[in-house]
């Protein structure tokens, strides 16, 4: 019958369901960032051994690395509710108070963007990380009086994008900081096999790895790509997903061969061409490719530094000779030496 081939949708479609599904919970099952991963192995069975909560842990690195991934694989193997919150989030030191009160014994609070927090609030967590107690008022106006309230032990694990943002006394009340690092392609093909087993599509390693190649060191971004390549797959093909495939699938979503998207393109080309290759300052530069300052600093300038083609010197942003090269063109004849 007809009916029988209709495709339903299936829950993976939706964003929330297919993070979900593929986001890994347990430490072994989680590839890349290895020795974060080495030395989070040792934090744990140290605690699980003295039977106390994990330390207080700064997790930095660009978005979608796995940060909150993994905070929440650190309340999986302690046995521990999470409970999850955002700098920005949190207005008042009041709201704050209410999630530490309500935190179990060794409970993780993780907080990200924790270099958004604001500075009242950020003045409550000092004491909360550091004498697991916190002030209450109690009242208003001229009566109002403060109290002190013990809390249960608990971990806080922050996440940020901007280490070098936190405040020294926030800062220095981290047990041990983490920094992620952009995946290797390998360390994304293992990425992306895993996600291709877990949400049932057949997929050859020179696939996998053509989508690793382009997906910017980040996980997030492989994922994303895995499904766009999938749906390529199933319409243009036989749901395989080739070598061939991948690349057709990623040329049609103007991905170039190292992963850089029309806007990355945009801002070394805006560099190049309006500034003269530079040095020219974030917010001239955010204005003139039409995007956020801070997405800018966050989401595009980290994988462009990293592939060598921007740098950030004190007089501002500069392309180099790479980032002339990857966009077809010749690099000034005598480059801005004192820049390099
Ligand atoms: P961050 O908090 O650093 O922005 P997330 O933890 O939210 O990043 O991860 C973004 C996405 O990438 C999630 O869907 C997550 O499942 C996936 N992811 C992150 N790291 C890995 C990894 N090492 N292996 C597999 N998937 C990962």
């Amino acid at each position: 019958m007809a009916n029988d081939e209709v495709i339903q949708p299936t829950p993976m479609e939706d964003d929330g369901l297919y993070d979900d599904q593929i986001r890994p919970q347990r430490l072994d099952d989680f590839p890349g960032q290895e020795p974060v991963k080495e030395k989070l192995a040792i934090t744990i069975a140290a605690a699980r051994q003295r039977n106390e909560p994990l330390d207080h842990l700064l997790l930095s690195g660009p978005p979608g690395l796995g940060k909150t991934t993994l905070a929440r694989i650190l309340a999986n193997e302690m046995g521990v509710d999470i409970k999850q919150t955002s700098g920005p989030v949190i207005e008042r030191q009041a709201d704050l108070s209410a999630m530490l009160t309500s935190l179990e014994e060794f409970d993780v609070l993780f907080i990200d963007e924790i270099h958004r927090l604001n500075h009242a609030v950020e003045e409550t967590l000092y004491s909360a990380m550091e004498d697991f107690e916190v002030d209450i008022m109690l009242g208003k106006g001229p009566t109002a009086r403060s109290m002190k309230i013990g809390l249960k032990p608990f971990t806080l694990i922050g996440a940020t994008t901007r280490a070098g943002l936190l405040t020294p006394p926030l800062r220095a009340r981290f047990g041990d900081t983490c920094r992620f690092e952009f995946y290797s392609p390998e360390e994304l093909e293992a990425i992306v096999t895993r996600a291709a087993r877990i949400i049932n599509v057949p997929i050859e390693p020179e696939g996998a790895l053509e989508i690793a190649a382009r997906s910017r060191g980040t996980a997030r971004v492989a994922n994303r790509l895995l499904r766009r390549v999938r749906d390529y797959a199933e319409v243009k093909g036989d749901g395989i997903i080739t070598q061939a495939m991948a690349d057709a699938a990623l040329d049609m979503l103007r991905i170039d061969a190292l992963g850089l998207d029309d806007m990355d393109r945009l801002i070394l080309n805006t560099i190049i061409k309006k500034f003269a290759g530079g040095p020219v300052g974030l917010s001239s530069l955010a204005v003139a490719v039409g995007e956020e300052r801070q997405t800018l600093e966050e989401v595009h300038e980290p994988y462009l530094i990293q592939v060598g083609f921007m740098k950030r010197t004190p007089q501002g942003r500069v392309a180099t000779p790479l980032g002339y090269k990857h966009l077809g063109m010749a690099p000034p004849e005598a480059p801005q030496a004192h820049l390099f």
